[in-house]
């Protein structure tokens, strides 16, 4: 069984050591559940499906939700873990095991805890949003996971992260006319037009735009660019996809009404969004807890799941040990140092 008493490193190598790529995390569900259920007799838990919700249930005034998804990405020939020197190496390791060694080490230690605690462990995070079990839980059964702040241990280096940004991937889509190459005179092609296209987004400056005292760097690229029938015919179609990363002050529709008008005259799908976070840091309760880490805050470039708690109305940031610019990386390591001190920090917090 999981000692969730152990060493915060050898809890971590322990949960890292038991395989849990997104949509197989049952053994290690299984692995928490007993470990709880065993040694965190003072949580309610509950289960759906290979997620985990427990709680204390002690009356208090407030609530704070622990959040962290125990799944992964496919393993890179990188398990079992390893030790070398002050790191640990291993699938998982940053991305986010040792935060969720934070989380079970938290569980079992805060008994007499200053506000009521919500330790959450949810399942296919790596994956599209429809398998996600935050998502389904939200839907399903939102009081599961109600609070007045919420904690996600996803991999900053340990500094508080405010908000994400949103995302948007459109197809942009210009439109030409057939030919046979030998009269081309014949035809319009539609891959030379690809230069304004591609001129106009490589002089674009994206924006910086400051949201509760944030700096958010947004960006809008080229991410894929498709065209051609075949050797001898002049193409009558080119596709270029776009991705756009905007400030969460932006909605889903602004950040739709910039790329309309940004690509006025093309043909435009939108095919993926997800909105951003607003940083949620003005609340009391996370000035509170930045105060408690004692490092200014950072925005969050990438989207996580704090979007989803803030959906909920419930203002979240991520703090964890790992370090974002390993995770999914076949070197993928943490820096034990950090899981002690995010350990203590919250534990004092907390208390
Ligand atoms: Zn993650």
């Amino acid at each position: 069984m999981l000692d969730l008493h152990a060493d915060l490193a050898d809890l971590t190598a322990a949960l890292i050591d038991i395989p849990s790529v997104s949509g197989e995390e049952a053994a290690l569900a299984d692995a928490i559940e007993e470990a709880l259920r065993a040694q965190a007799p003072h949580l309610a838990i509950a289960r759906d499906g290979n997620s985990l919700i427990a709680r204390t249930e002690l009356g208090l005034p407030s609530r704070v939700v622990l959040a962290g998804h125990i799944d992964t990405v496919p393993i890179a020939d990188n398990l079992p873990s390893t030790v070398e020197g002050e790191r640990l190496y291993g699938c998982g390791a940053t991305d986010m095991k040792s935060g969720v060694a934070i989380q079970l080490h938290l569980a079992v230690t805060l008994t007499d805890p200053r506000a009521d605690l919500t330790f959450f462990f949810y399942e296919c995070e790596e994956v599209e949003a429809a398998r996600n079990g935050l998502a389904r839980i939200a839907v399903n059964s939102p009081e599961q996971l109600a609070a007045d702040f919420a904690i996600l241990l996803e991999p900053t280096n340990g500094v508080v992260e405010g908000g994400c940004q949103g995302t948007m991937r459109a197809e942009v889509t210009v439109r030409g006319v057939r030919a046979h190459s030998a009269r081309a005179w014949l035809g319009e092609n539609a891959i030379h037009e690809a230069h304004e296209i591609l001129t106009a987004l490589a002089e674009y400056e994206a924006e910086r735009v400051i949201v509760d005292g944030l700096e958010y760097r947004e960006g809008l690229q080229a991410v894929a660019i498709k065209g051609g029938v075949a050797g001898n015919v002049i193409p009558d179609e080119l596709v270029v996809a776009v991705n756009y990363r905007f400030a969460p002050s932006k909605s889903e529709a602004d950040a739709e009404r910039f790329l309309r008008r940004f690509f006025d005259g093309y043909a435009l799908t939108i095919v993926d969004r997800a909105p951003g976070a607003l940083p949620g840091l003005n609340v009391p309760i996370a000035q509170d807890f930045i105060a408690a880490v004692g490092e200014p805050p950072a925005p969050k470039f990438g989207w996580t799941d704090v979007a989803r708690f803030s959906a909920l109305g419930i203002p979240a940031v991520n703090y964890g040990p790992g370090n974002p610019a390993l995770a999914h990386t076949e070197d993928e390591n943490v820096d034990i140092s950090l899981i002690y001190e995010g350990a203590s920090t919250l534990l004092k917090w907390l208390s």
